[in-house]
């Protein structure tokens, strides 16, 4: 197992944390559909939000398996949480690897002690999985450059300080990208309303604005014609940090249907007993862990940051998310008619796996890119 001793401490703290303090808040956040803000003081004590970055910047100095067994913890528990962490993590990631030590020193630091958030912008209304086709522009002026353009479903809009905008900054044929950071008190930047949500409801979602807003040449990340082999890099960390949130929800589930089928009889017999029902949970447990398994592994060689790397990074994410989605419909029928009801929390993680076969690259999008990879083997 390629956790260590100092990874399963970090699980069992995490763990503690997350029963006393997010667990029970869950069904009230899904329910409010509001920001979990006790759910961020928890992270902030124990200085969750810094877990990967230098200690030069405030951070812990963790890696990305330490980060995939906090969101693993936390997701159990309570997605909508565990999505705070995922989206500040994966807007950092490109910022740590390519921005410029003036620029993580300025941004970093806050982020890291929980005081500030940051959002990740590259879908737009007009699609997400065609990337390249994107249409917010990045214009040159004195001193900096002009963004203009409109990004959608943005995580964490609102309540994010800085916005990592990934906009095309040479002629509209050109490839050229740039990943700039706005901050979200630049003139031109503004919201669209909270979207309502299928689940992961309690985090922000909303679009987010820029209407020719000003970013000084100190906040473009790195060299502003190289943003999109910059975001295809960070999506080789990130995705496995996607998987991990995905693999969370599918646990909670399967604790959930494991403690539910022990105690609930019927024909005067515990439902455990009976054989179509084990042959589900032992479906169910074995999906899990060969998602886990598969999940480490891409986790491992994520650093390595080459097509295989990348390949395996979109391996975990399809199969955690469609683990995910299958967990958690077959914990909802384990339930019955309770698995229906809002108060057994199965329905909840039902509707909050969904959007981790969509998100960060559709599944579709993962499997084009992971056959793509298949026929550079022969
Ligand atoms: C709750 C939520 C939070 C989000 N947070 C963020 C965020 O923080 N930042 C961000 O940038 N984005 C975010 N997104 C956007 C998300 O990444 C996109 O929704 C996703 O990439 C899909 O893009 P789309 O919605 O435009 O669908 P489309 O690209 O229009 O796809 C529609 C369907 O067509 C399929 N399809 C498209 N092209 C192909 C193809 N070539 N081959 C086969 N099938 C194809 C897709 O798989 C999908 O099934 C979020 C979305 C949601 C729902």
């Amino acid at each position: 197992m390629i956790a260590t001793d100092v990874h399963e401490s970090l699980r069992q703290n995490v763990r503690r944390m997350v029963d006393a303090r997010i667990r029970p808040n869950a069904i009230e956040v899904d329910e409010l559909a509001e920001f979990p803000e006790r759910s961020m003081a928890a992270f902030r004590e124990l200085e969750l939000l810094g877990l990967a970055y230098p200690p030069e910047l405030g951070g812990g100095g963790g890696d990305l398996i330490s980060q995939v067994i906090v969101l693993e913890e936390v997701a159990r528990a309570c997605a909508s949480s565990a999505s705070i962490l995922l989206t500040s993590w994966a807007a950092l990631t490109p910022i740590i690897a390519f921005g410029s030590d003036a620029l993580k020193q300025e941004v970093v630091p806050k982020i890291a002690a929980g005081e500030q958030l940051a959002s990740f912008c590259l879908t737009e209304p007009g699609g997400g999985s065609d990337l390249p086709g994107l249409k917010t522009r990045a214009e040159r002026v004195d001193g900096g450059w002009r963004l203009h353009g409109h990004k959608r479903f943005i995580s964490n809009a609102q309540h994010s300080e800085w916005y990592a905008v990934l906009a095309r900054s040479g002629a509209p044929k050109e490839a050229a990208f740039g990943v700039f950071l706005v901050h979200k008190d630049d003139p031109g930047l503004s919201f669209g309303a909270q979207e309502k949500k299928m689940g992961m409801r309690g985090f922000p979602t909303a679009d987010v604005i820029l209407d020719e807003v000003f970013v000084p040449d100190a906040h473009v990340v790195g060299d502003p014609a190289r943003g999109y082999s910059y975001m295809m890099d960070t999506l080789t960390y990130t995705r496995p940090l996607v998987g991990a949130h995905a693999l969370g929800i599918a646990q909670g589930a399967l604790d959930a249907s494991i403690g539910y089928t022990a105690g609930r009889t019927q024909f005067g017999s515990s439902i455990s007993k009976f054989q179509m029902v084990r042959e589900m949970v032992s479906d169910m447990m074995t999906a899990v862990e060969a998602a886990r398994s598969l999940l480490y592994r891409s986790a491992e060689i994520a650093p390595v940051n080459d097509e295989r790397a990348r390949a395996f990074a979109s391996m975990a994410k399809v199969f955690c998310s469609d683990t995910a989605m299958k967990v958690t419909t077959d914990a909802v029928q384990l339930h019955g008619g309770n698995g229906y009801m809002r108060d057994y929390q199965v329905e909840r993680m039902m509707r909050d796996a969904k959007v981790t076969q969509i998100w960060e690259g559709t599944n579709h999008i993962q499997k084009l890119l992971i056959s793509k990879y298949a026929y550079t083997t022969i």
